[in-house]
Parts: structure tokens; C-alpha cells; sequence
């Protein structure tokens, strides 16, 4: 994985992105987002229920590179999610 488009990541390399998440302070990175954030935890039932209608858990490879069938629907999930989370302004 490495770095990432999120501020956690690019933050190190990029001058004037605090790279720590704006709710709950933590480092802001894609597992955080996806997986961590308690604020987001609404919105990554639905990522979950998309994720287990495809016999997937919720992890960062399942939601990051899901497998056959499951690739559009969880894409489809994983652009709400994040418009939900509103962070699309800082990808
Ligand atoms: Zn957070």
C-alpha cells in the first residue's frame, strides 16, 4: 500500500495538510478513514452490508481491490462513503 492520496500520507511530503484526522485527531490514513474512524461508523455499515452480500469481510484490501463481482457494488459503496465522510475535498 504505501503512501497514499490522504493527508496522513501525502502530509509528510506536502507542505500545509494537517495530516491528522479533523474529528478525532488521529493520524488520518486510509485504514483510519475506512475502517477506524468511530465518526464514520454509520456510513461504513453500508461498505460492510456491500462487503458481505459478496461473502467479503471489511479490510482495507477488500475495500480497496475487491474481487469479481463484488468490484462494482463495493466501488459503488466506497464513492458514497466518502462523499458521506466528506473528504472528497482532500482527495
Ligand atoms: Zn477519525
Amino acid at each position: 500500500m504505501g503512501t497514499t492520496l490522504l493527508p496522513g500520507g501525502a502530509g509528510k511530503y506536502v507542505l500545509g495538510i494537517d495530516p491528522a484526522c479533523p474529528r478525532c485527531q488521529e493520524p488520518l490514513t486510509a485504514p483510519h478513514m475506512l475502517l477506524q474512524c468511530p465518526n464514520h461508523k454509520a456510513q461504513r455499515e453500508y461498505l460492510e452490508a456491500a462487503l458481505h452480500s459478496h461473502g467479503l469481510v471489511l479490510n482495507l484490501y477488500n475495500v480497496l481491490d475487491p474481487k469479481g463481482a463484488a468490484r462494482g457494488p463495493v466501488f459503488s459503496v466506497l464513492a458514497k462513503y466518502l462523499l458521506d465522510c466528506q473528504i472528497t475535498d482532500k482527495i
